[in-house]
């Protein structure tokens, strides 16, 4: 039993025999978390094997300014950030790779990941560093305003917007969380809610409607942004498809998606237990994963945080679970 991903490179699925790279600690993903964990499991000689995926350097790369990341105290762009931990990892020595891990096989005693569907490697241990995408709306000003008021990430980049207004939209518990947030910080927070009820828990949702400074605009969905370059505001549609449908604009200088991630834990799904969105669980307080000698970390196992230094802290935990495993599996 394997899953594959549906990636245009060529097929050999069917053939009878591979051989097999045989690789110490295999690393997939290469944001903050698997940079990480290569740096560890380089400095405990595990010669790590780490391939990059589609997005070298993870979510980090489409980003300005990180302000927050420790180490730092003028701030520094995200894809400086990621090359700085690219270097690092390779200067002790990380086989850093192009290629996407397209199928694997957790089912025998030997763990097994194809590499572009075509390159079989057998690991001794496997650290998923895959992350997570945040889920946008599909609107084309999404793209128009990205850097320029269109963000995923109140925790990231709510601090831009001290005194001004904002909205959120989304009504789960993230969308809570992120506009009790941004009330804390911002003049006014619009939460766009497009049914007549949050989806979030009780008690997040009586958070929202006890602060003052959050404005629940229900059934509203978004048209698009508007703005000279920046997002100075957006056109919402009020009871869309119903009688007494009617467009509106509300001014604000920041736009944030909250309507849930997709974590990238396809590949592993068929072997690895997974919660009801695709988080890829762990034991509490530790990387692993139900199958002995797979560790996960960064967004792909993290529902809760998804930032940098989250995402680089389980790295460095994934790589010490990783030399211990093997230690104790080895003697
Ligand atoms: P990611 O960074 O998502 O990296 C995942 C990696 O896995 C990528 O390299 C990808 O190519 C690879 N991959 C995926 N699937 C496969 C596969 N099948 N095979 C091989 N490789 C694969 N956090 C902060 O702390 N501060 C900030 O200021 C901040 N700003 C942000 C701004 C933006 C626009 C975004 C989107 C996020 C921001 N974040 C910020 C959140 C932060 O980027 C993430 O929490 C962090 O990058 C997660 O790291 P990760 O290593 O788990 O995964
Ligand atoms: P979620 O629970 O799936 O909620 C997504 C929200 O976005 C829903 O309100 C949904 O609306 C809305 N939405 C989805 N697509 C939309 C669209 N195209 N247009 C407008 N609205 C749209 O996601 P989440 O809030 O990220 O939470 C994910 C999981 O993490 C949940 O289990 C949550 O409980 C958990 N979580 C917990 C905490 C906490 O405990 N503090 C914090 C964050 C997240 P509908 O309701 O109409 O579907």
């Amino acid at each position: 039993m394997f899953k594959t991903l549906d990636l245009t490179a060529k097929q050999n699925v069917n053939q009878p025999e591979q051989v097999a790279e045989k690789v110490k600690c295999l690393i997939i993903g290469s944001g903050p978390a698997g940079f990480t964990a290569a740096i560890y499991a380089a400095r405990a000689n595990l010669s790590p094997v780490l391939y990059e995926g589609l997005q070298p350097g993870g979510q980090l790369t489409t980003t300005t300014e990180v302000e927050n990341f420790p180490g730092y105290p003028e701030g520094i762009t995200g894809p400086v950030l990621m090359e700085d931990l690219k270097k690092q990892a390779e200067r002790f020595g990380t086989d850093i790779r192009w290629g996407m891990a397209t199928r694997s096989d957790f089912s025998g005693p030997v763990l097994k990941i194809w590499i572009d569907d075509t390159h079989l490697i057998e690991a001794e241990t496997v650290i998923i560093a895959t992350g997570a995408t945040a889920k946008y709306l599909g609107l084309e000003d999404e793209k128009k305003y990205a850097g320029g008021g269109v963000s995923a990430c109140a925790t990231c980049d709510g601090f831009f917007y001290r005194g001004k207004d904002v909205a959120v939209v989304g009504g789960g518990d993230t969308a809570a969380e992120e506009a009790v947030y941004l009330a804390g910080l911002c003049r006014k927070v619009y939460l766009i809610v497009r049914r007549d009820v949050l989806r979030a828990s009780k008690v997040m949702a009586e958070r929202v409607k006890n602060t003052s400074n959050i404005e629940i605009l229900w059934k509203h969905q978004v048209r698009g942004l508007f703005g000279d370059g920046v997002v100075e505001g957006a056109t919402l549609v009020k009871n869309l498809g119903e009688a007494g449908e009617e467009e509106t604009k509300i001014q604000i200088d920041g736009f944030f998606l909250a309507i849930g991630h997709h974590p990238n834990s396809e590949v592993f799904s068929d072997f690895l237990d997974i919660d009801e969105v695709g988080y890829i669980k762990t034991v509490p307080g530790t990387s692993k994963t139900n199958i002995p000698g797979v560790f996960a970390c960064g967004d792909v196992q993290d529902p809760h945080y998804r930032q940098a230094i989250t995402a680089a802290g389980s790295g460095c935990m994934a790589a010490i679970d990783a030399e211990r495993y093997l230690s104790a599996k080895n003697g």
